[in-house]
């Protein structure tokens, strides 16, 4: 080991923030050198996103940028990641080797629309931060006619993110006056509404857009797109304008280092360690198995956890003290009806061994606290 550690961190999202923080929070620079590497130096909250198609806010009002963390003494490297050499303890970049003692994999996931044939030249990627702007377009300029939102693959991040759209969006419409000539449909590949979050609170979710006219259509399992078509693998279903969830997939150099196998995610326990020593995996790149059909949702709240976990045990290995501690799998996301108010999902995967979830009411007070928790993210970590 050299004679600083060096905690070097791919990716610089949740999961990445959260751990770099937390690490240089306890140990200053002459105890620990940290290194995040990212291809992109910008931070956004994903639900900002949603704002931006809807018009309330800009990208350039939603991001941090990461060479803030200069700072706070984190090194910061703007760079593809194109190999991680597990045996000799390096990152390779576009242009140069950095070698580690700790590293922390936090590269969430790639979204893959060409794996669905015709999707990208017949619809939109709902997740893509270059695809917003144009789908605000399309959302100002459609008078009449079919919006579908599809889910085209499972595990996906956020798993309430598509209903919130649809809400957002039928509220969008509503105050553009076009709503009563424009459906809303949704579907999934999924039997109900939110399957890691039970069928309590999946029945909520189904009643809250069913309440907004929203047509949600379950084990919708896509095959194809076409122009103006959806292909399912029992039916099909027309479209005026398509926003799609793609298939998630892990990035590249994670099956070329042999940490998963494609199209899977690395599995990890709730220490979030890998079979190699020293190298920890979080967020929406691993796979946390709980029960037998549920795994940890695919969210910033649980890559932020994670993240902290895996900083605390690494501060712990550094100053030899020993104590190491587990993920709590606790963790709550905000739903926003479109009617200026939000609820909020509260989750703890490992409650009597088994996760339990629970929907609170729809209050003005909850929008403000998601607006915090954004705030709150951008500030303490950039
Ligand atoms: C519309 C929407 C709404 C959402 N709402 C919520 C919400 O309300 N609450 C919530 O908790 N979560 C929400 N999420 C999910 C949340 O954004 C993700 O779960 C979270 O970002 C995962 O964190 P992560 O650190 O695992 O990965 P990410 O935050 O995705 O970070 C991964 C980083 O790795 C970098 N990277 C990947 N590959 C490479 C490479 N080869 N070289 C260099 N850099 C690389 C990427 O550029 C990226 O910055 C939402 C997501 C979306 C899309």
């Amino acid at each position: 080991m050299t004679e600083i550690p060096h905690v070097v961190i791919l990716g610089g999202g949740f999961g990445g923030l959260s751990s770099a923080n937390e690490l240089r929070n306890s140990l200053n620079s002459s105890q620990l050198k940290i290194t995040i590497i990212d291809k992109k130096d910008w931070f956004m909250v994903g639900f900002a996103k949603l704002w931006i198609i809807t018009g309330t806010r800009s990208f350039e009002n939603s991001i941090g940028s990461l060479n803030n963390l200069s700072k706070k003494e984190i090194n910061f490297i703007k760079e593809e990641i194109f190999s991680i050499d597990l045996q000799n303890k390096n990152i390779k970049t576009s242009s140069q080797t950095i070698s580690y003692d700790y590293l922390i994999i936090s590269m969430g996931t790639v979204l893959a629309p060409e794996k669905i044939p015709g999707l990208q030249e017949n619809g939109f990627n709902l997740y893509d931060h270059k695809q917003l702007s144009k789908i605000h377009e399309k959302l100002m300029a459609i008078k009449s006619g079919k919006i579908a939102i599809s889910i085209m693959g499972m595990p996906y991040k956020c798993p309430p993110a598509p209903f919130e759209a649809s809400l957002l969006i039928d509220s969008m419409l509503r105050k553009r006056g076009v709503r009563d000539s424009i459906q809303i449909h949704l579907y999934s590949p999924a039997p109900i509404t939110l399957p890691a979050a039970g069928p309590e609170v999946s029945k909520k979710i189904f009643e809250l857009v069913d309440s907004e006219k929203i047509f949600f259509h379950n084990s919708s399992k896509i095959k194809s797109v076409e122009h103006n078509k959806l292909i399912f693998e029992d039916s099909e279903s027309n479209f005026d304008l398509l926003l799609a969830i793609p298939p998630h997939i892990a990035p590249k150099v994670i099956y070329d280092s042999g940490l998963a196998k494609e199209p899977g995610f690395i599995l990890i326990d709730r220490d979030c360690k890998t079979e190699f020593e020293n190298v920890f995996a979080i967020g929406d790149v691993t796979s946390l198995i709980v029960t037998e059909s549920i795994a940890v949702p695919k969210a910033g709240i649980f890559a932020e956890g994670e993240g902290i976990v895996v900083a605390k045990n690494i501060i712990s290995k550094i100053l030899s003290k020993h104590e190491a501690i587990l993920f709590d799998g606790k963790g709550g996301c905000f739903l926003e009806s479109g009617r200026d108010t939000a609820s909020e999902i509260e989750v703890d995967m490992y409650s009597n061994t088994k996760p339990t979830t629970n929907l609170t009411e729809s209050t003005a007070e909850n929008l403000s606290k998601k607006l915090k928790f954004e705030k709150d993210r951008l500030s303490k970590w950039l």
